[in-house]
Order: C-alpha cells, then structure tokens, then sequence
C-alpha cells in the first residue's frame, strides 16, 4: 500500500556569492552582464600557466551563512580538483572543495545541514541552430553549495527550507539568490522506502522556482512508489524537470564522486582560518545583521500575528521600511498593528510613502481623523509625490474626518430636525431607517463626519 512509504529528501543548493571579482581572479562578478565573453582573463578561460588567488570576500561569505547556521567552521580547510570534461569547464577541472569543507553541521528550519563549501561556477553554454556557444562570463563565479542531510519528509518541508535560505542568503549579502536568474539552483535528492533504510535516491534539477521544488518532488515521490509498486526498481540516475509536462525525466546516470578523481589544488595555499582576525567565530559573530528568524521572533513579542511577522521578514524592503516606521511609531500597540495592515494590504512591495507620513497616517486613523476609505486616498498620494506630510494632502484633499463629538452633534440635530418624520418611524421601532440618517448625516458633513460616531449621536439624540 503507498501509504507505507516513508519519502526522505536531502538538497544540494548552489549559490552565486556576491562578489566584486570572481572566486580565483579579478574579473568582474556581474550577472547583469549581457554581453557574451566579456567578463574574462587568462586565469577564468584556464590558459596554461596562469594561478588562482582565493577570493576572501567569498570565503567570508560563506563563514558567515555558516556561523548563522550555528555550523562548526573549519580551522583548516582546503580545496580539491574536481575533474570532468565538458565544454564549460575550460581547465577540465572544477576548484572545489571535498575533504576539508569551511563549513560543517548547523541546523536551517529544522533541517540538519551537512556542509557549506565554495567553489566555481562554470561557463554558460546554450545550443541553438545546430551550433552550441559558451559565455565564460560566469566561469569561475563564487559558488557556495550547501547540502543538507536526508532528513525531510516532504515537498512542502523542502519548499520552507529553500525559501528560508534564500532569505538568509539576502539578509547575509551573500547573494541575490534569485532562484529564476540561476543565482540560486536546488537539486532534490529523493527516494522512498517502506523500511529503515533508505531507498536508491534520484536527484532533480532544473528547478527554477520554489513551486517546482515542491512540485518535482511530490511527483518524484509519487513515480518512485508507482515504479516499485509495479515491480519496477528505482535506478540511481539526475533526472530534469519539465515545467511545461509537470514531470520529472531521465538526463543520466549519475556518477560516482570517485569519477571526479579528486585532489588538493596544488596552486592553492591551505587556510588555516584562525590566521584571519575576521574569520573568528567572535568576530564573525559580531558582525552578523539581525537574522531572519529573530526579526519574525522581534515582530512576534511586539503583538504581531505571527502569519503578519513572517508576510514582513519574507520581504527585506519592506521589514527595513517597517522597522522605520516602528522607530517612529514607539511602542503603542494599535498603531503598530494599524501600521503593519496598511503596509501588508495596501502598500505591498513596491513604492512606499515617506515614513514620517506614513506614521503621521497611523495615527491620524487611530485618532479618527482618517477613515479607512480616506486613508488609501491619503496613501496614493503619499506614495505617487513621495510627500512627508499626511495631514497636509488630508486637508488638501478634503479628506480630514470630523470626529468632534459636538460639531457632529450639531449636525445630528440638524438632521433630525429635517427628516422629523424619518426620525418619528424611528422612534416608533423602525430602526433600519437610522442607516438613511447616518447618510444625511455624512452628506451634511461632506463626507467628513465619522460614520461610527454619527450612528453613536443619532441613537443617543433619538431616544432623548
Ligand atoms: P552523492 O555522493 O551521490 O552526491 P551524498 O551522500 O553526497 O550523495 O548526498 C547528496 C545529497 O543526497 C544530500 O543532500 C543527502 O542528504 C541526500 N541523500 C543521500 N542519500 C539519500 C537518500 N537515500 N534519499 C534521499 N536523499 C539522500
Ligand atoms: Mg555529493
């Protein structure tokens, strides 16, 4: 039966650091780059005789993922040649790393992490008119990869992992981690079994989104378990994923790590980290920004729902606008809830006002000067001029709600006075008509009058 099976998932996630130059020389790191072969020297394109130089600003990179990861960072480490032979690889080897990882261990959304280390990217190559071109732009780009132990269970775990750490990777500076632009590449590896020890696993790429990430793996979960259910076998092979059929293919069968033929890089020194003052677990921990989880944890004790603390920390803009916002709010709670629901459902991602006028709309609607509907007026034009006053528009616009308790009351009597006889089937138990009488009185206010408190005045005036 297919609900004996017990799926297990580890990932493989590469990641392009962000860098000034590339990981072993100084061409630039520029993923904008459109132009094919410009971004190149004679070390990236492997001419013979050139040598690498490490890219300190990557090796710092990737110590500080695994210093939020709570890893244990090398003392030593190393990087090893990883042969193949391919187009892209112009050396025939990759710079890698295999024995002596920077990072080991740590724990990400639940998940054990088994290692983070750094390596190169390779050439682009694209095939098209019977002719196959390669880029170097991206030989030899920063590339950390990060792999997880087998220890999730299903697609929807491994889609809250990735998401996860393309959030720290951005808090971090790390790398844009645009999972669309390649910046970020997860590989599922995935088997099942109805015993205790695992299956034989598939890996999965091409997954160039969070929702293919689950997607491939839930239907990798579900072929596997038809396979052997039909008395087929799994076999070890990378299989790709076709967004437009939705399913997983064979691309081929895997090899071994013994194929690459690893060995330390001779043209590279050693790195005994406690050499560098930075890249002590002291200071690296220093110099850490808030991390994700503790901004949700933050959001979470000031009285956020907790869906609302994780709709904020998803989105760096918006936290760091919110968190101006905070500084001029201080700590009243309604405000900062009236805060977060405007910024979560009115504002969203994209241009967002002035924080000085957005707090000042806050509280203009806490104290009733604003509705809600004159509020999203007063927004569209903060955002639209980038204004820093709300009351300014407010009273431009004809938009400040009367909320004077005796001002309105004037208004009342003035309404009742004219609709007497309106008011009198009131009296006589006709309540639905005090709905037309909250409208008088908005109309008599123009649109200022505060619907709540008109209601309150005409319930009070009537039964006088
Ligand atoms: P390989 O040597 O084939 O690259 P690794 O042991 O390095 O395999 O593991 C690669 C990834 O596959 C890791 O994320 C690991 O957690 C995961 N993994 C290993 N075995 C299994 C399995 N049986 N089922 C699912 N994932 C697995
Ligand atoms: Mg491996």
């Amino acid at each position: 039966m297919s609900r004996d099976y017990t799926p297990t998932i580890g990932l493989e996630v590469h990641a392009e650091l962000a860098t000034a130059t590339k990981m072993f020389c100084s061409s630039a790191n520029d993923s904008e780059e459109a132009r094919p072969n410009v971004n190149v020297c004679p070390v990236c394109l492997a001419h013979p005789g050139t040598l690498p130089v490490i890219n300190r600003q990557a090796v710092a990179h990737v110590l500080r993922v695994g210093t939020a990861l709570g890893s244990t960072l090398a003392d030593y480490s190393e990087f090893d040649r990883k042969s193949y032979f391919y187009p892209d690889i112009p050396k025939g080897y990759q710079i890698s790393q295999f024995e002596h990882p920077l990072v080991k261990g740590g724990n990400l959304a639940g998940v054990d992490i088994t290692r983070v280390h750094l390596e190169e990217d390779t050439a682009r190559s694209s095939h098209a008119n019977g002719a196959s071109l390669v880029d170097f732009n991206r030989a030899g780009v920063p590339l950390m990869e990060l792999v997880t132990e087998p220890v999730i269970h299903d697609a929807k775990t491994a889609g809250i992992f990735a998401r996860e750490l393309q959030l720290l990777l951005r808090t971090l500076g790390a790398s844009h981690a645009n999972l669309e632009k390649g910046e970020m590449r997860v590989e599922a590896n995935i088997s099942v079994s109805t015993t205790d020890t695992f299956g034989t696993k598939v890996e999965v790429k091409n997954l160039n989104s969070f929702r293919s990430v689950e997607r491939a793996i839930a239907f990798e979960i579900e072929r596997q378990i038809a396979l052997i259910e039909s008395g087929g076998q799994v076999v070890q092979e990378t299989r790709g994923w076709d967004e437009g059929g939705q399913k997983t293919f064979s691309q081929r069968v895997k090899e071994g790590s013994a194929d690459y033929r690893y060995f330390p890089e001779p043209d590279l020194p050693k790195l005994v980290l406690s050499e560098f003052e930075a890249f002590t677990t002291e200071a690296l921990t220093e110099a850490l920004p808030e991390l994700p989880w503790e901004r949700r944890a933050r959001y979470f004790a000031l009285g956020l729902k907790e869906d609302d603390a994780a709709a904020l920390t998803g989105s760096l803009a918006q936290s760091a606008y919110f968190d101006r916002v905070l500084a001029l709010l201080g700590n009243d709670s309604a405000h900062i809830q009236l805060a977060v629901n405007y910024l979560l459902n009115d504002l969203g991602e994209g241009l967002l006002p002035h924080p000085n006028a957005f707090a000042e709309l806050v509280r203009m609607i806490a104290t009733n000067e604003l509705s809600s509907r004159g509020a999203k007026d007063v927004l569209t034009v903060l955002v639209a001029t980038g204004g820093e006053s709300a009351r300014s528009v407010a009273e431009e616009k004809g938009l400040l709600q009367e909320s004077d308790p005796e001002a309105l009351r004037r208004m009342v009597g003035a309404v009742i006075a004219e609709h007497a006889g309106v008011a009198d089937e009131y009296r006589a138990g006709k309540v639905s008509v005090l709905q037309f009488l909250v409208g008088q009185g908005m109309k008599a206010s123009k649109g200022a009058g505060n619907p709540a408190i008109l209601r309150e005045l005409l319930i009070e005036e009537l039964s006088k």
